[in-house]
């Protein structure tokens, strides 16, 4: 059964004008279509914002405790709808389904931590040089936020955007990855049988680069949160520039572990290899490079391989499988030309690296994990992006070395360090030009009440996530009252 997405749009599910779907096919099975979703026009995006912008001053006038009832009912029809909104998330983007699943439960943990948000504080008295005058800020929403988001967290990028932006107040617009279409119509549907009001949320599905500058280009669109590629980041902030919005993005990285000799070996090996397998490598914060003491160069490898060799590849929808396909045909492209690159640039593979498969008798996008050795800083493959399950050891001869090298990069976005050395711990925690420091930790380990977001390259600046969520959705507004 090909399940059949419209658009969102004033409450109610309607086609594109101009009547054209897009396919979403399994990673898994490349054959099968998991459904199709509305190839929207800029007539549909107009419609959508229009409809926002006509929602946007009633919902927030209400109550903010009031908004929370609507995140806490979305919050309860997700939980129950759990396994659904996971498994149309693994067929759509091959994570696993325990991926998926857990990601369900983290956007579970998001709604209700922002409902809680509605009765927090949302503003501050303050003294005022004319004793008997009120001087106090008030904390308002920006009206309609457009947002933008990336197919590899399907559910939990979208939910940690459209929380915040409904909770402060602000209408929205949002646009998912083409590629996951379907988990977000569900995602709305949600907030649909929570009772939100008409035109408070709406939807629309398409390519971004057809229809992504009618909605950042859009007058009633006030602000643009973004996340997904540097380069197409980079568009979304000119225009927001030249259109006066506020934007937020959330892009690239490449992120590094170092391992010292005193670390615990183990512990490193499991949690690099976490950081840079899980969700087959396709994840901004996934460790991509490991800086590795020479002293205990030869036994990490070992660690690492073994831990590798553990994962069995396949369609994550099947319990026993612990290693799923890469997202796309797209993707499955990119990550073999770079592992064919990082050979011609003079790395050498110590494990994986091969199209899976044959053995698999599968005909899916599946890649081994990969792990090159002989690796320098200058190469490409140690350089840019790969977003795919490839892992670069690069040896060191110490921690100030390895700082060195693993700071070298434009992107800032999150990066660990494994030892026991509490000065060495406290140095890269100052010294990191990062967004998230992780010590003893994986690269991708992130909690949703606390900020997230980078430095360099990799963010715009406003942080995601907990409270720093409410610099991007709101705007100060300051009062002085003369009561005489
Ligand atoms: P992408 O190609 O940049 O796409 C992201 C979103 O932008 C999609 O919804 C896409 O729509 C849309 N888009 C494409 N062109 C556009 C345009 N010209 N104007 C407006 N929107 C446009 O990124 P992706 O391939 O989906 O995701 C992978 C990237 O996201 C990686 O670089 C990764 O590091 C980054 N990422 C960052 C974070 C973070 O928090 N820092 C988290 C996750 C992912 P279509 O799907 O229709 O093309
Ligand atoms: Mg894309």
């Amino acid at each position: 059964m090909t399940i059949h997405i419209l658009n969102y749009i004033n409450g109610e599910w309607i086609p594109s004008q101009n009547g054209k779907t897009i396919s979403i096919t399994n990673p898994a099975h490349p054959n099968e279509i998991v459904g199709r979703v509305q190839a929207s026009t800029a007539s549909d995006v107009l419609a959508a914002c229009d409809a926002a912008e006509k929602a946007a001053k009633s919902w927030g006038f209400l109550s903010p405790t009031v908004r929370a009832q609507f995140l806490q009912k979305a919050a309860d029809i997700l939980e129950v709808r759990k396994d659904e909104i996971a498994e149309t998330a693994t067929r759509e983007m091959g994570k696993r389904f325990i991926e998926t699943k857990g990601e369900v439960t983290r956007a579970v943990t998001i709604l209700r931590y922002y409902a809680q948000e509605g009765f927090r504080k949302i503003g501050e008295v303050l003294p005022s040089a004319f004793q008997d005058h009120l001087l106090y800020s008030l904390r308002v929403p920006l009206g309609v936020v457009g947002i933008i988001s990336p197919w590899n967290f399907p559910i939990a990028i979208p939910i940690w955007k459209i929380a915040p932006a409904l909770i402060y107040g602000n209408t929205v617009v949002f646009k998912p990855a083409t590629e996951t279409g379907i988990t977000g119509a569900k995602l709305v549907e949600v907030f649909d049988e929570a009772g939100v009001p008409e035109g408070v949320i709406n939807f629309v599905t398409g390519k971004g680069s057809e229809i992504g500058h009618s909605l950042v280009g859009n007058p009633n669109v006030d602000a643009i949160t973004f996340t997904g590629s540097n380069i197409v980041g980079k568009t979304i902030a000119q225009l927001a520039v030249e259109t006066r919005k506020k934007y937020q993005l959330e892009l690239g990285g490449k992120n590094p572990a170092i391992v010292l000799e005193d670390a615990d070996l183990e512990l490193a090996a499991k949690l690099v290899v976490e950081g840079a397998m899980k969700q087959t490598g396709q994840r901004c914060t996934a460790t991509s490079r490991v800086y590795i003491q020479s002293s205990i160069y030869e036994t990490f490898k070992q660690l690492v391989t073994d831990e590798l060799k553990l994962f069995k590849v396949g369609d994550g929808l099947n319990q026993d499988i612990t290693f799923g396909p890469v997202a796309s045909k797209n993707q499955y492209e990119t990550v073999l030309n770079y592992i064919r690159l990082g050979l011609e640039e003079g790395a050498t593979l110590a494990y994986g690296g091969e199209e899976a498969n044959q053995e698999n008798q599968a005909d899916g996008y599946f890649i081994k994990p990969c792990l090159f050795e002989n690796v320098t800083n200058e190469m490409r493959i140690a350089k840019e992006e790969i977003f795919g399950p490839i892992l670069c050891m690069i040896k060191v001869n110490s921690y100030e070395e390895a700082l060195s090298q693993a700071n070298k990069t434009n992107y800032g976005l999150s990066a660990s360090l494994f030892t026991k050395d509490l000065k060495k711990s406290l140095d890269f925690v100052r010294n990191s030009e990062v967004g998230m420091v992780q010590i003893n930790g994986e690269t991708g380990g992130a909690e949703p009440q606390a900020p997230f977001g980078g430095m360099k390259e990799s963010s715009s600046g406003t942080r995601e996530q907990g409270q720093a969520a409410v610099e991007f959705f709101t705007a100060y507004k300051t009062v002085s009252i003369n009561p005489n």
